[in-house]
């Protein structure tokens, strides 16, 4: 198993074999379709129904009727920002928030450093995130509610990983792959009805159309079940694999922590200056532990990374920024050898230039 070698827990997290033993049943002999009034679509229904009432105690939602599946937090955040003619999101927001805003007409919201500055007027609608996928850094949505008719928080680096709790929240996303859950589903959170962004059927009470994806809803209701019993001793194992790391690379000269004050114990992000952060995932990937480069939006953009640009980041320390995100197949030694070897490829890359 080279699990515990996997450093990339914000970009996906491995799925916990409890729960793939969960859904195997819903891809073999409960295969029916959740609309359908028969025996096998009312048993699929039932556990579509269970799953909902799970990912609502995760959430501490008063109501599972509040939850609405989704193919994720993608969907889930298009949704929301569609269904308003115009509002402020955050300048560290996920594309799949930021996009659709800026496309719509919304404005960003200013910063300094770390911290978002509120809007100068009232708006319909607020979009800020819980934790931020980049670097970590932990926002109070709720902060905002005075400023706004509407409040939403893209939850998807939050959910499963801290205690959450949807009460001064109108809407909030989330996606199962980043809690040990499969790809591919995800839930919006909705205190109030949303026009339909999908048409078609009148699955999901009439508000989002498309069959269900029953195994992936119950793989999402297992995880989530398995992230309200544990959170609180996969937060603790995180923050010490953070701990840790930050103890054996204190000797790495010209190397910053992101993400300011309040941070996700389960993202670093490190900047080391005049390094080529793509290099050391290179060398990182080298070795069988995998990491990511923080200065591209994806691995495909050449663009820097609008996190880190709106963080005021200069050139040579935004290209040396990597992402290390802990997960619970985490292990201290893993994390201590990772260490090491950011440390030497640091240390032979600096000699090279
Ligand atoms: N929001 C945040 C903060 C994320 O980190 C991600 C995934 N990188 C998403 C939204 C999108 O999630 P998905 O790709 O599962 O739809």
């Amino acid at each position: 198993m080279t699990r515990d070698r996997y450093f990339d827990n914000a970009a996906t997290t491995p799925i916990d074999p409890r729960v793939l033993r969960e859904m195997i049943p819903y891809m073999e002999e409960e295969f029916g379709n959740a609309s359908s009034i028969h025996g096998f679509g009312q048993r699929a229904k039932q556990a579509v129904e269970e799953a909902r009432e799970r990912v609502a105690g995760l959430l501490q939602a008063e109501d599972p009727t509040q939850l609405i599946f989704t193919g994720g937090a993608t969907e889930a955040n298009n949704w929301v920002i569609a269904s308003f003619t115009g509002g402020y999101v955050s300048p560290f927001e996920h594309s799949a928030v930021r996009e659709p805003a800026l496309a719509r007409g919304y404005q960003l919201l200013q910063n300094e450093a770390e911290q978002i500055l509120p809007p100068s007027g009232h708006a319909e609608l607020i979009s800020v995130m819980r934790v931020n996928n980049e670097v970590g850094t932990v926002y109070d949505p709720k902060a905002f509610r005075a400023h706004a008719d509407a409040l939403h928080s893209d939850l998807t680096q939050a959910a499963g990983k801290l205690p959450i709790d949807v009460s001064e929240l109108d809407y909030a996303s989330l996606s199962a792959h980043k809690f040990y859950g499969p790809k591919g589903i995800g839930a919006l959170f909705l205190r109030d009805a949303l026009p339909p962004f999908l048409a078609g059927g009148e699955q999901e009470m009439g508000a989002r159309a498309g069959t269900l994806n029953v195994p992936g809803i119950v793989g999402m209701g297992v995880a989530a079940a398995i992230a309200s019993d544990e959170v609180e001793r996969d937060l603790a194992h995180a923050s010490d694999l953070r701990q840790l790391m930050l103890d054996e690379l204190r000797s790495v000269t010209d190397l910053r922590v992101n993400g300011g004050e309040n941070v996700s114990p389960y993202v670093l992000s490190l900047s080391f200056y005049g390094i080529e952060g793509e290099t050391l995932v290179i060398e990182a990937d080298g070795a069988g532990y995998a990491i990511s480069a923080g200065a591209a939006c994806s691995s495909r953009s050449t663009e820097p990374s609008h996190v880190l640009t709106a963080l005021g980041m200069d050139e040579p320390w935004l290209r040396g920024t990597v992402r290390i995100s802990f997960g619970k197949f985490n292990t201290r030694d893993s994390a201590s050898a990772l260490a090491k070897i950011l440390m030497q490829s640091t240390e032979k890359l600096r000699t090279l230039t």
